[in-house]
């Protein structure tokens, strides 16, 4: 698939306040400086539609990009911010579960992990929760330009013994080398394609 247009769309605090006209939601999630805004622009082909190296102290909001004016991009603000307090972390976790818990167009939930430090209890916590209410999550390994192919392999069989799960897709990318960028291009090509046959079917 590729990418001709993609714009900013809105950034909401409350899910609610968007209006999807139903296109497909993408979603984007991680925690801070693990390279989501990257992997963004890559896909996109742009240097800066998604905003890179925020400020951890800045109000965070659910951002939506449109993309080839078919589905959405969202970016999802970065969860464990050593630098914020308790409290705005408890309204960043609220405000992210009640999008989950909401929007009935997700398709898939990419979490991203530094593939140099791996998981930790908050993307463990993540994806149970996304376990949980039966989301599609893919697991994207970024910046692995930083360590050798060995090494990438470890992680990776480290990861699917961690989450004693091998069902779970993990994807190792790089946003220097573009690394697996086609293969998720196809993997959210494929997932819209099957979402259209599906609503095909629900009218017919
Ligand atoms: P975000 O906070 O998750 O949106 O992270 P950013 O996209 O802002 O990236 C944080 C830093 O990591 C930036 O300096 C990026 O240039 C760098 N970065 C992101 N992805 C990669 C990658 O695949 N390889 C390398 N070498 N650096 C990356």
């Amino acid at each position: 698939m590729k990418i001709s247009e993609s714009n900013f769309h809105c950034s909401v605090f409350d899910y609610k306040k968007f209006k999807n006209s139903n296109l497909p939601e993408f979603v984007f999630a991680g925690k801070s400086n693990v390279g989501k805004s990257t992997l963004i622009n890559t896909l996109v082909n742009k240097k800066k539609l998604a905003q890179i190296s925020k400020s951890p102290g800045k109000t965070k909001t659910l951002n939506f990009y449109l993309i080839n004016k078919k589905f959405y991009f969202v970016d999802l603000p970065g969860y464990g911010y050593a630098e914020v307090s308790e409290e705005l972390r408890k309204k960043w976790k609220t405000m992210i579960e009640n999008y989950l818990k909401n929007s009935k167009n997700i398709k898939i939930i990419f979490i991203l992990i530094d593939i140099r430090r791996g998981l930790d209890n908050l993307d463990l916590e993540l994806i149970n929760f996304c376990n949980y209410y039966n989301f599609r999550i893919i697991i994207i390994f970024t910046k692995c330009d930083k360590i050798s192919k060995s090494k990438i392999n470890e992680q990776v069989k480290k990861i699917i013994e961690q989450l004693n799960n091998d069902k779970i897709k993990i994807i190792p990318f790089s946003s220097k080398t573009k690394l697996n960028k086609i293969i998720i291009l196809k993997l959210i090509e494929n997932a819209i394609n099957k979402s259209n046959n599906n609503n095909l079917q629900e009218k017919n």
